[in-house]
């Protein structure tokens, strides 16, 4: 690396965040650097052949929801800059055990209609808070205070600060309705007989009806790539290979914005921090981790359920109470026998990720953080319970546990992928308590990475909103 020039601001990472609060400030007429340390950008975005050639792999995020809700994506030509947003035929299936599945669809009629005597009381959950799905989305650049929360706005607001188990049993009778709810709600990581889980099974629901859940196509790099390739057009630079492990490896600037985890700014900046402030770095809390397989398929899954063959997603885990016994197992510090497993089948909708006739799929399941146990049995097992033939298509598989994770991104920190614990607490006050979170009591240090506020998930809203505050600095 050589980076010899003088900056307004340098921006430590190239996730979703670091660029998103690059491009904030470049197109505020700053001169703005990013350092990354490895040497891809893109961070929790890159994708990669990483079983067979042919094969193109997400190596961290795959679905994006939230990434093509949030409205500072949704305010840049990324279009223009190579970006193709591929919407499945339907956003989700959740098969059961009797062979069917409860499909997310596009309309809440739709969806409603699949779930048998749930359908009224479906209705009535998602139609107000979807129709709310505006100020939902607006959440992201709304400051983040607990009042101007999307969720506290739209009608439904009081249902999402439950815990889902008990929300789900309270409206509906069926296993489709419950398992449906529960998989969106296992999104956040939490028990989901804990509060605020019923939020995430609220918020990803309605982002389904009202936006899709799309990906990009050839990639979630694809995301990056082009974020990186507008940053470009605006004068910005990115440097890669570039880490940067003291304050003193950034060039001469008059602000940093740091797009990494609390303990990872601890390391680098800790220093120029008071005592109360590294101490509130160090109490941080990180949520559990995940154990990921990519693998490349001789065809499609042969799943059991037909709803499962028109999803992008498919949420594996049966009955509301096995998908909740297993989030509670994972809390607990175990390894269920029957793990919660997302999966991801874009081949199936994107020709480009893998050869003709062959797919790809991407599946994670939740453990411990920290965890050194190896789920990939359990993953296919849980994967062929229903789509009995899946294991014979397997061509090849790789595997990612929690440390492989972290030294693939050290913002990965025990394999969460979500940059700390999203529980009441720590979902609006991260990374600390603090009018401010993106600041730090470092004049001109700041973080931007979703340690901060709304937190985990690929949206670019932490980077906007400490770029906003960088600004205000910087003018
Ligand atoms: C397996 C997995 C699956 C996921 N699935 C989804 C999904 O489907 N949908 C979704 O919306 N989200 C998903 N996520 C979460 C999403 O990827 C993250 O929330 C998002 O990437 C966070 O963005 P960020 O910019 O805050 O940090 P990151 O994406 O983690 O980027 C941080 C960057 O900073 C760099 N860096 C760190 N330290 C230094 C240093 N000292 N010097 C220089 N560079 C440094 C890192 O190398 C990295 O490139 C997933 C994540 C993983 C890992």
């Amino acid at each position: 690396m050589s980076v010899s020039s003088t900056y307004d601001a340098v921006i430590v990472g190239s996730g979703p965040n670091g660029l998103a609060a690059a491009i904030e400030l470049a197109r505020n007429g700053q001169r703005v650097a990013v350092l990354e340390g490895r040497s891809t950008i893109g961070g929790g975005t890159r994708s990669a052949e990483i079983t067979l050639p042919g094969f193109v792999h997400d190596l961290g995020s795959a679905i994006h929801p939230l990434g093509f809700a949030s409205p500072f994506f949704r305010s840049l030509p990324l279009e223009d800059h190579g970006l193709e947003w591929i919407h499945p035929d339907a956003p989700l299936a959740h098969p059961l055990d009797d062979g069917e599945a409860a499909v997310l669809e596009r309309s809440i009629g739709a969806t409603a209609a699949g779930l048998g005597f749930d359908a009224a009381a479906y209705r009535r959950l998602m139609e107000p808070i979807s129709a709310d799905a505006g100020r939902v989305a607006n959440f992201f650049v709304g400051k983040p205070s607990f009042i101007r929360h999307p969720l506290a706005l739209a009608s439904s607001g009081i249902r999402s600060l439950r815990d889902a188990k008990s929300l789900a049993e309270s409206l509906f009778g069926g296993e489709k309705a419950r398992g449906l709810f529960a998989g969106n709600a296992a999104h956040s990581f939490l028990r989901l007989d804990r509060p605020p889980s019923a939020m995430f099974g609220l918020l990803l629901g309605a982002l389904g009806h009202a936006f899709g859940w799309p990906f990009p196509r050839g990639g979630s790099q694809a995301l990056a790539d082009a974020l990186a390739s507008y940053l470009a057009s605006l004068g910005g630079e990115i440097y890669t290979d570039a880490p940067v492990l003291t304050v003193g490896d950034v060039p001469p600037t008059r602000a940093v914005l740091f797009d990494v985890a609390p303990r990872r700014l601890l390391d680098i900046a800790g220093e120029h921090f008071t005592e109360g402030y590294r101490s509130g770095l160090k109490r941080y809390r990180y949520g559990p981790g995940v154990f990921k397989v990519d693998f490349a398929l001789d065809g499609p899954i042969p799943w059991e359920a037909e709803g499962c063959n028109r999803a992008g997603t498919v949420h594996l885990g049966g009955t509301l109470d096995e998908v909740a016994g297993g989030e509670a197992a994972v809390s607990r510090g175990e390894h269920p026998e029957r793990p919660f497993i997302l999966l991801a089948q874009q081949s199936l909708f994107d020709p480009t990720r893998a050869p003709e006739g062959k797919h790809t799929v991407w599946a994670y399941c939740h453990v411990p953080n920290g965890s050194t146990f190896d789920m990939t049995g359990r993953i296919e097992a849980q994967i062929e319970r229903f789509a009995p033939g899946f294991k014979d298509l397997i061509l090849a598989r790789k595997v990612a546990g929690t440390a492989d994770l972290e030294r693939w991104n050290p913002n990965l920190i025990g394999g969460d992928i979500n940059g700390g614990y999203m529980d009441l607490r720590q979902l609006f006050t991260r990374p600390m308590p603090r009018l401010n979170p993106y600041s730090t009591p470092a004049d001109g240090l700041y973080i931007c990475s979703s340690s901060t506020p709304p937190g985990g998930g690929v949206h670019g809203m932490c980077g906007y909103l400490a770029a906003r505050v960088a600004l205000r600095y910087l003018a």
